[in-house]
């Protein structure tokens, strides 16, 4: 007799996945996720949420108070953020050099804003002159930007541009989801007052947890805005004078006085995904942030060795390109959907698409969190070099991957250092 399909196990098959995002989860978070549930305020639990405020104040560099998580995507922390710091009319400058800029342009104009789009070529990154003199001009409430930008590769720069809005008294917000533990980001120094992340690139989990940092400034305004449901409100609430936050979900106030000692019952925190960001979080602080900064910056080199050894041209300023991922041309006349498959097919490596104007145009070549290894890139760089020939693609060397590994041995840290360390748990 056969099996009703619907009631087969999940037996996923085996992949690399070195696109953009997401990619394959450290197995140790995988395990964490496995560990048994606990009530919202049981005191495990409880000091469990205080543990992960302040791990993830060491994964963005601050000491800012509220750190916390965001039960949802990446996509659920950014829109948490815009609609707790955004009120009605006001000016929110967006500074736009891929799609994610697009999409806090949508957003912020979704929580009433009256949105300054800045624009800049899929491929470049403003320069803090061109952030001044727009803050100047404009004189917006909010600049909300991206890091890194998976959409055309490109990190840009922050270390001035926090200063900037702070010296004006404008609040900073950034996106930090592909970028934050694979390339610098010191949100306390550079004066940012709100980033938001996810787990499912360089932090190497699972989609579904979106880690934010709040700087007293802008907790003192989303707290003006604090309504209470009336079914918990205690009895001697005072609501903020602000206006009431658009969305109950994503109200920060409201998030914020659970994640509080007074623990005012909001959602129930998503304990599974909060053991998840908890072992994301653990691993990149066991291993040193600044380590597995410089791991992804060596795999990133080799790959892009690797991808010139091919022949191939890379996308974009490379002087600003993310660590974590690269964006590389397609061949002329070599159908690139095709060549993707046979990766996926033959070799079960998942390499990135685009979108917008790069579709068709560009491939995405990752190696972030738990793929950010020499194993990983070599891989995929000796899968590539066979399908290109399949393809037809005449490469000028065959061997990309031993010069992608003479970049390693080359590199301050070599292969032994930068692996992943071994498991440490004892469970
Ligand atoms: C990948 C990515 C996201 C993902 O958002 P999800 O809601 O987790 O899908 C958001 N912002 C940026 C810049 C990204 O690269």
């Amino acid at each position: 007799m056969t099996l009703d399909p619907l009631l087969k196990q999940i037996n996923p098959p085996p992949r690399l996945m070195m696109g953009p995002g997401p990619v394959n989860a450290d197995p140790r978070v995988q395990r964490a996720m496995a560990a048994d549930l606990l009530g919202q305020y049981d005191p495990a639990m409880t000091a469990y949420m205080n543990e992960v405020m302040a791990l993830y104040r060491k994964i963005f560099e601050t000491d800012y108070h509220w750190t916390f998580l965001i039960d949802g995507t990446s996509r659920a922390a950014i829109e948490s953020a815009l609609v707790s710091l955004v009120e009605k009319g006001d000016k929110v400058l967006v500074p736009i050099f891929g799609r994610f800029g697009h999409l806090l342009v949508e957003i912020a104009s979704r929580c009433g804003a009256e949105v300054i789009p800045l624009s800049k070529e899929w491929g470049q990154v403003f320069t803090a002159d061109e952030i001044a003199e727009a803050l100047d001009k404009y004189k917006p409430k909010v600049l909300a930007i991206c890091q890194g930008d998976t959409s055309t590769t490109m990190n840009q720069p922050l270390h001035e541009i926090g200063k900037l809005c702070s010296e004006r008294d404008i609040l900073s917000y950034v996106d930090a989801t592909a970028s934050i533990a694979g390339n610098e980001l010191k949100i306390k120094d550079w004066q940012i007052d709100v980033c938001t992340a996810g787990l499912q690139k360089c932090l190497g989990g699972p989609s579904g947890s979106g880690p934010i940092t709040i700087s007293d400034k802008a907790a003192d305004l989303i707290q003006n805005r604090w309504h209470v449901e009336k079914g918990i409100e205690p009895a001697d609430f005072v609501p903020g004078k602000k206006s009431r936050i658009q969305s109950n979900y994503l109200d920060l106030a409201m998030i914020m006085a659970y994640w509080s000692p007074q623990r005012l019952n909001h959602h129930t925190e998503a304990t599974s995904m909060l053991y998840c960001a908890r072992e994301c979080a653990r691993c990149i602080i066991e291993e040193g942030l600044d380590v597995s900064i410089a791991r992804h910056q060596a795999c990133s080199d080799a790959m892009v060795k690797g991808l010139q050894t091919l022949g191939l041209e890379l996308f974009g300023d490379l002087t600003h390109k993310m660590l974590n991922v690269t964006g590389v041309y397609i061949p002329q006349g070599l159908d690139g959907e095709a060549l993707r498959r046979d990766m996926l097919h033959y070799f079960g490596i998942e390499i990135g698409t685009s979108f917008g104007p790069l579709h068709g145009k560009i491939w995405r070549i990752g190696n972030m969190g738990y793929n950010a290894r020499p194993d990983t890139v070599l891989r995929t760089l000796n899968a590539l070099s066979s399908c290109l020939r399949l393809h037809g693609f005449t490469t000028p060397s065959e061997d990309a991957a031993l010069a992608a590994m003479e970049v390693f041995k080359a590199s301050s840290a070599p292969p032994e250092e930068i692996e992943v360390s071994p498991d440490s748990d004892t469970q």
